[in-house]
């Protein structure tokens, strides 16, 4: 492992460059927003998509609806490379829009797997945009084409669609109700059309969904309420699992589509995906991160000279566990990220490649000291070993890696990048093993436990309304297409 030397701003610091192959953290699929009822619809979909811009990268799109037409557009690349001219904005016209932002690991090479998806019926046109992954997709594609459905894209968000135009009742709500009792896995939908926009939450609820009110009176609907907050629109709820919340000129409709419905939000939504500043059934992000690391010092306690955080989403555990423990919480790490994607590039690979991270250790803060690293999580292993051999390039007399969640031994079927357990080193490898392969002094992670009671949440649920299934493996859902793969995999999981 090579390090770079050099001086920034006065402070002597190490550096390495992390690009995203080895930058082993999982993905979240993707971020919508939808607005009803707001002048230039369009303008605020395209805020509100910057400050969702975390959850999905790789492509983004618009669809607005005027006059009973639906205008798009769409592209690869983020969302001010897109819609880098005011005049894009300008020419999609109307006061309801609905936008989303993708990360994608499959049929990433295709626009036509960015969304908004619009589809012209006969009898009126519809955008849909879709947050998730469903486990029975491929079981339904099969018997849809068998019954004679077309599929334009690779995506499963396509899927909804086709069950809907194949409902026999009478208005979209009813098809769309009918539809999402076939439907299994993790998702959240917003559905465009002539007479409203309407938002959808799987009956687990794990990907959040907000409504709020615009200062005008329009409405928005959005994964997180960092989006809200960055159009000046005000909370109202979030749509619980199971919910259908639809808004037309009338107001807001909400109904329950299915009795088979509780709470399991994804737990990575709280530990790593969501913004700090967002708030999910009413539990802030940010303090979320803090108790783990509150939680995480009591647990797996360590003596040491200052504690750090891996930036940007392990700094609030970090604060958290050295609040805690009483030990000085340092910036002995520094992230200068500087994106360079291009994305006319032809493959995966050479996408991610383009993606670049500096990571920098400073060495004035980080000599000779005994350090507490805390992360948020390790999947590969690869990003942690890289930083503690940048810390102790540094001159770090020892490192001690904290982790602010459980170990992630199971693949999620949910909507995030690792769906197979050889990815992940817990699953692989001993608490021990993974000390050493990393080359930490020691290594401990937060228990199960310990992270559901910092996240708080106030549910009755299993688990208090999480999902866990990344940790025990206790899925909320029947895995359907991916029963079998699963099983076989479970095998190579190593128990410590
Ligand atoms: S398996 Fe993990 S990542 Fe997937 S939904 Fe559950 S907690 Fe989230």
């Amino acid at each position: 492992m090579s390090f770079k030397r050099e001086v920034i701003q006065g402070q002597e610091v190490v550096s390495t460059e992390i690009t995203d192959d080895i930058y082993d953290l999982p993905h979240e699929e993707c971020g919508l927003i939808g607005l009803w009822n707001q002048k230039q619809a369009a303008f605020d979909a395209y805020y509100g998509l910057h400050a969702l811009q975390h959850r999905g990268q790789e492509g983004a799109g618009i669809a607005t609806l005027h006059d009973g037409k639906m205008l798009a557009h769409r592209d690869f690349g983020l969302v001010n490379q897109i819609f880098n001219r005011r005049q894009s904005l300008e020419e999609l016209k109307g006061k309801a829009a609905i936008g989303h932002v993708r990360y994608a690991t499959a049929g990433l090479n295709d626009i036509n797997n960015i969304q908004p998806f619009v589809f012209h019926f006969h009898d009126g046109p519809v955008a849909m945009a879709h947050n998730g992954n469903l486990v029975n997709a491929h079981s339904l594609k099969v018997e849809l084409e068998q019954k004679g459905s077309i599929f334009h894209t690779t995506s499963d968000s396509e899927v909804i669609m086709h069950l809907i135009r194949r409902s026999q009742k009478e208005s979209f709500i009813e098809k769309l109700k009918e539809s999402l009792k076939r439907v299994v896995g993790g998702f959240t939908y917003l559905f465009l059309t002539e007479k409203e926009l309407i938002g959808v939450c799987d009956p687990n609820g794990f990907r959040p969904l907000i409504v709020g009110r615009m200062p005008n009176g329009g409405y928005v609907m959005a994964s997180e309420s960092c989006a809200l907050d960055q159009i000046g629109a005000s909370y109202l709820f979030d749509v619980e699992p199971g919910q259908i919340v639809s808004i037309n000129n009338e107001g807001i409709q909400k109904e329950y589509y299915t009795e088979a419905r509780q709470q399991a939000i994804c737990s990575m939504e709280f530990i790593y995906f969501a913004r700090p500043d967002s708030n999910i059934h009413g539990i802030n992000v940010h303090t979320a991160r803090k108790n783990s690391g509150k939680k995480l010092a009591q647990e797996q306690p360590v003596e040491a000279d200052i504690v750090i955080g891996v930036p940007n989403s392990s700094l609030s555990a970090a604060s958290g566990y050295a609040e805690e423990a009483g030990i000085p919480y340092e910036m002995g790490l520094i992230k200068n990220q500087y994106i360079a994607r291009t994305f006319i590039q032809p493959t995966q690979e050479l996408r991610e490649r383009g993606v670049r991270m500096k990571l920098s250790a400073v060495r004035k803060v980080v000599e000779g000291k005994r350090i507490v690293m805390v992360d948020d999580s390790i999947v590969r292993g690869t990003t942690s070993k890289r930083i503690v051999g940048l810390l102790k390039a540094a001159g770090a007399k020892e490192v001690h890696v904290r982790i602010a969640s459980p170990a992630l031994k199971h693949p999620c079927f949910y909507g995030i990048d690792i769906s197979n357990t050889r990815e992940l080193i817990a699953a692989n490898h001993t608490l021990k093993e993974i000390e050493k392969i990393i080359e930490a002094d020691s290594l401990a992670y937060l228990s199960e436990e310990g992270l559901i009671s910092a996240i708080d949440l106030h549910s009755d649920a299993p688990y208090k309304g999480l999902c866990m299934a990344y940790f025990n493996g206790d899925y909320p859902t029947a895995l359907h297409d991916f029963e079998r793969e699963y099983r076989a995999e479970l095998e190579r999981i190593v128990v410590d």
